[in-house]
């Protein structure tokens, strides 16, 4: 498989689209061509890892990644990723955990896989140099699933650009808990400034050859992969249950999470609709609705890992779809208000005993208002990006009781933490890189 650019540019292999995470053009790298899947395809498969090196095969198909894709399936995506229905027909309602990995976030997921695979291209060095520096720019989750999945790894040094005081306290803390190879920088801003500075960063050639840049942000190809592959398994796991094709509410920021759910239903898996809920950053929303594309600065909210007011994959979305009719016939947007997500928290801690978090949430809120007529049509899955405990601020309060951390959470909040603050400015990171 090769890999082109959204704005046109020449096809370049899997190796090349991993390692510079954007094209030379400024563009982000889409396959050339999808493959086409039927379920059949994966009759005998049901864990994560099989689904996964199945679904990654003809992406892989040949790179030097190409025989190890197993390996690496076996070794970054070893936890769980339940399915798990919470309400019967008509308007079953299913829950998508992508929680259960070391920093309880599912950009674990991605990063993870990443890793690997950028530690075999380093290993094998014909498309890398070593040693390498992964920029990455995090609204919150992405920064510290990064830094864990890179810690201590070979010839790889990571630099974690995050908005200062606009991430959850125990979200910080996974940012800045590493140190050894593993640098966090508190930016003067908000994450589009973060990423600004990314952009820049890559954009500057003889910033990116001296330090040999590498992005690890959802913009990266080699982390979008491997979420389509859990849509794959959840559609999976829910055509064999039932026969039905399953329909996904996704929490929204940089759109990375719900692109991968339009790959995964346009090869083929069993998925009907797909809705995003965003909060009151509503740039995906006023665009589905008036046709014009207005990126602007984000505001903070309480769902604060999709405060993001220039969604970045919307330019995969586009290169995908001719115009904007073809692109609300793809995805839908709902927007949910800081008020609506504290209610759905209490609501739902009452009706299933459940703790969410803010991100959560939302994607629950929007199938709470979900017409009628959609409820008894399809089954649906809210998708729950990370764990109540990484917002216990915020959750704990409204439920009036403790949200007991996971085991992996717990280990590395009993780290001492270090960052150091810079201005939202080019010069300011260069410094620091
Ligand atoms: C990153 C993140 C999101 C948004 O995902 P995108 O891929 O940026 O749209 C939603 N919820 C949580 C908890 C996240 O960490």
């Amino acid at each position: 498989m090769r890999y082109v650019s959204t704005r046109g540019g020449p096809a370049v292999g899997l190796e090349t689209a991993i390692m510079g995470g954007t094209a030379d053009d400024g563009g982000l790298y889409v396959p050339e061509v999808l493959p086409g899947f039927v379920p059949g395809d994966f009759s005998t498969l049901d864990a994560f890892p099989d689904v996964a090196t199945n679904f990654l095969k003809p992406f892989f198909a040949g790179s030097s990644l190409a025989n190890a894709l197993g390996e690496v399936c076996r070794a970054a995506l070893n936890f769980p990723l339940p399915l798990r229905q919470l309400e019967a027909s008509p308007g079953a309602l299913s829950i998508l955990e992508l929680f259960h990995g070391p920093t309880a976030a599912f950009k674990d997921v991605g990063a993870r896989f990443l890793a690997h695979c950028m530690e075999h291209i380093i290993r094998e060095g014909r498309f890398a140099t070593a040693p390498v520096t992964v920029l990455v720019a995090t609204s919150g989750d992405t920064g510290g699933a990064v830094a864990a999945a890179y810690y201590r790894r070979p010839d790889t040094r990571v630099v974690v650009l995050f908005p200062e005081g606009r991430v959850s306290p125990r979200q910080q803390h996974q940012l800045t808990c590493w140190g050894g190879n593993v640098v966090s920088l508190a930016v003067r801003g908000e994450f589009d400034d973060c990423q600004r500075l990314v952009k820049a960063a890559f954009a500057d050639a003889g910033l990116r050859s001296r330090h040999r840049l590498c992005s690890a942000n959802s913009i990266n190809v080699g982390r979008l992969l491997p979420q389509a592959a859990y849509y794959a398994l959840a559609s999976l796991r829910h055509w064999r249950a039932t026969g039905r094709p399953l329909s996904f509410i996704v929490p929204t920021g940089n759109l990375g999470n719900g692109f991968a759910c339009v790959w995964a239903r346009r090869v083929g898996l069993p998925i009907d609709r797909i809705v995003l809920a965003t909060n009151a950053n509503v740039t995906i929303p006023d665009y589905l609705a008036t046709g014009q594309w207005l990126p602007r600065a984000s505001v903070p909210t309480l769902a604060s890992a999709m405060d993001v007011g220039n969604p970045s994959n919307m330019e995969r979305l586009q290169a995908l779809c001719t115009d904007v009719a073809s692109l609300r016939e793809e995805v839908s947007a709902v927007p949910v208000s800081d008020a609506e997500i504290r209610t759905t928290i209490v609501d739902e801690f009452r009706r299933h005993g459940l703790p969410w978090c803010p991100h959560t949430a939302a994607g629950l809120r929007v199938y709470r208002e979900l017409p009628e007529v959609e409820l008894t049509r399809r089954d649906w899955a809210v998708v729950a990006t990370a764990h109540a405990a990484k917002f216990d601020t915020i959750v704990e309060p409204l439920l009036g009781a403790p949200v007991e951390p996971p085991a992996e959470l717990m280990a590395l909040l009993t780290r001492p933490a270090h960052f150091d603050t810079i201005a939202p400015e080019l010069d300011a990171l260069a410094g620091r890189l």
